[in-house]
């Protein structure tokens, strides 16, 4: 794939699933990576993978709802690599419920990793990107940002917030670009953040038909390969056999 050779790549979230594919996709194709999650366990296995097959790859223990550590993830790309191309804001969760359950603490965190964890990775890449006068900031999103189901209203919420901002920063640079990618259900382990035995009955239906993560890696590689004038503003990936 031309136009991903070399590019310095940070990846939130990059443990397992969406994250984890992606990375592993983006070195193949010659990326320079930076990868983030909370497991950093899981990251130094993934990041000995990809660097026994010759890839240049960092890796950090990131939580995505700390400002800093988010700060310290991006400055991580320009002291090992000199440059940050694009930022994938892609570390989520889902813990679905009905409201009347109250779980509070949940709908805190899915707006703390899901919304404010997005911001804070923009706030992070934005000054490196305006400074180098070029750069591309992936947000995921999900299907949730455009339909909403019950037991999903906040992660919807949270969804539709990404959606929202990714296309506001789209309006406001003219030499950035910006993707939201919106998948639909995925093989991951997305659905393990979900404690709510209704939340987990509710998206059993759904999570009877899925894709793998690498189709949604090659979306995401799609969009970062294109040349810096094509922004490839928005996409949405799902199951052939879904309905939703
Ligand atoms: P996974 O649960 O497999 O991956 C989620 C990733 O997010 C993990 O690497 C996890 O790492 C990371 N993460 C969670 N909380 C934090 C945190 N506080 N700080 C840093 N990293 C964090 O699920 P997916 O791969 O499916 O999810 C990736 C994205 O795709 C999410 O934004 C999700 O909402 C979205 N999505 C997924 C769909 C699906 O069906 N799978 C459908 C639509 C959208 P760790 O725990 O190590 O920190």
């Amino acid at each position: 794939m031309v136009g991903i050779e070399g590019k310095v790549i940070a990846i939130t979230g990059a443990s397992s699933g969406i994250g984890e594919a992606t990375a592993r996709l983006l070195a193949t194709e010659g990326a320079r990576l930076v990868i983030g999650a909370r497991r950093t366990d899981r990251l130094e296995k993934l990041a000995e993978e990809i660097s026994s097959r010759g890839g240049s790859v960092r890796f950090l223990g990131v939580d995505v709802t700390r400002r800093a550590d988010v700060e310290q993830f991006a400055a991580l790309a320009l002291s090992e690599f000199g440059r940050l191309d694009v930022f994938v804001n892609n570390a989520g969760i889902m813990p679905l419920s009905p409201l009347a359950a109250l779980k509070v603490d949940e709908w805190d965190s899915m707006i703390d990793v899901n919304v404010k964890g997005v911001l804070y990775g923009i706030a992070a890449a934005l000054p490196i990107m305006q400074e180098q006068g070029s750069g591309h900031i992936v947000n995921i999103s999900s299907i949730a940002a455009h339909i909403v189901w019950p037991m999903s209203a906040v992660y919807c919420g949270t969804k539709f917030a990404v959606r929202a901002i990714s296309d506001g920063l789209r309006q406001e640079t003219d030499r950035l670009r910006v993707t939201v990618v919106s998948p639909g259900t995925t093989t991951s382990e997305l659905a393990n953040t979900i404690t709510d035995p209704a939340g987990r009955d509710a998206v059993a239906p759904f999570r009877a038909i899925t894709i793998s993560a690498e189709a949604i890696a090659r979306a995401i590689a799609y969009a970062v390969s294109q040349p810096d004038d094509v922004d490839v503003s928005e996409i949405i990936v799902r199951p052939t056999a879904s309905p939703f």
